[in-house]
């Protein structure tokens, strides 16, 4: 039989209320316990670093998981953390990149109803996470949430009450939970196990900020940032647009960059990405080194990358190449 870990995070699906609001309380184990059958999948064990809201969730709470996930890897086939849903995307892909590669599968789940709500979702959810955890073609880190299984760099949180609260973007679903049995699409074949252990990385550079433009943004606001953070991600107006009326944005930006701080660029578009060399309006940001393009990518991963390659480096050339490396599908390559 299998040996899946449970690590217990908190979040709704262990909340309960107490009259000033839910909050967490119950553990790992109290939550296996209340869902059916699951013991009929495998043994679980559990671990509970902590008990909190994923409102509170930060980077060195991520280092936290991703250690405990590397002093038990050899002892597990495979790893389901139970998170709170609202900064599930980021720990998820936070994990991505500080665990790469990994042939066992690490699932994030949670739910968007207590488990002690009489309509809650999170029974169904801890049970498919489990169930995908034990299939033997599951591998990397994702989110088993809804009955999809979502790459850990692609999902992003879309509903702040559905039961299909997660979204893939830019990318399909892995794979669907359906009853009792885990479903690939047609035609993609799981990538051969070798035996190999990850990657682990323990550092991150947490000083790293996301800025949406949205119109009369300040560029003044770049020398406001500089004291505090290393890295901008810039949320650009559709494919890559950045006002361009009187040279004030460029000079702040280039400024920035020529500082030795990184510049990233995304949109705040949802779907389909970022493509600079469309429009006059972001052509001068296509080729300046320093700057870096999200791409495809979700917000999410671009934090998560941007703090795991910064903690990595600061050389903008190795920076700029650890950016541009696909971790767990995160960026459609061009
Ligand atoms: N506030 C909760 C959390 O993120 C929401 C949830 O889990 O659904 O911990």
């Amino acid at each position: 039989m299998k040996r899946i870990l449970i690590i217990a995070t908190g979040g709704t699906i262990a909340s309960t209320e107490d009259g000033a609001g839910l909050a967490p309380t119950l553990t790992g184990r109290e939550l296996a316990a209340r869902v059916p059958l699951i013991d009929t999948l495998c043994e679980l064990d559990f671990v509970q670093p902590m008990n909190i809201d994923s409102t509170n969730m930060r980077p060195h709470d991520w280092l936290r998981i991703a250690g405990v996930i590397e002093e038990a890897y050899d002892r597990y086939d495979g790893f389901v953390i139970l998170h709170g849903t609202d900064t599930m995307a980021y720990t998820a892909a936070a994990l991505s990149y500080l665990v790469q590669g990994s042939e066992k599968p690490i699932v994030l789940t949670g739910s968007q109803q207590p488990m002690a709500s009489p309509f809650t979702d999170a029974k169904l959810n801890l049970y498919h996470s489990v169930l995908y955890a034990c299939d033997p073609a599951s591998r990397d880190v994702s989110v088993v949430f809804g009955g999809k299984v979502i790459c850990g760099t692609r999902a992003r949180k879309q509903r702040t009450m559905s039961f299909n609260a997660f979204t893939s973007m830019n990318y399909p679903s892995i794979a669907y939970a359906r009853g009792e049995r885990v479903v690939r699409p047609a035609g993609v074949a799981p990538a051969e196990k070798t035996g190999a252990r990850p990657r682990f990385f323990d550092a991150l550079d947490d000083r790293v900020i996301v800025l949406k433009l949205t119109p009369e943004l300040r560029p003044s606001i770049f020398g406001l940032l500089a004291p505090e953070y290393d890295a901008v991600i810039l949320e650009t107006f559709g494919i890559g647009g950045i006002p361009d009326h009187d040279g004030s944005f460029q000079r702040a930006i280039f400024d920035w960059v020529e500082s030795g701080r990184a510049l990233v660029v995304t949109t705040q578009v949802p779907e389909e990405g970022l493509d600079l060399g469309v429009y006059e309006v972001g052509r001068a940001y296509a080729e300046k080194p320093g700057i870096l393009r999200g791409d495809d990518m979700t917000t999410e991963a671009l934090v998560a990358k941007t703090m795991w390659a910064l903690g990595q480096t600061h050389d903008p050339a190795e920076l700029s190449r650890l950016f541009y490396e696909p971790v767990n599908n995160d960026r459609t390559p061009r």
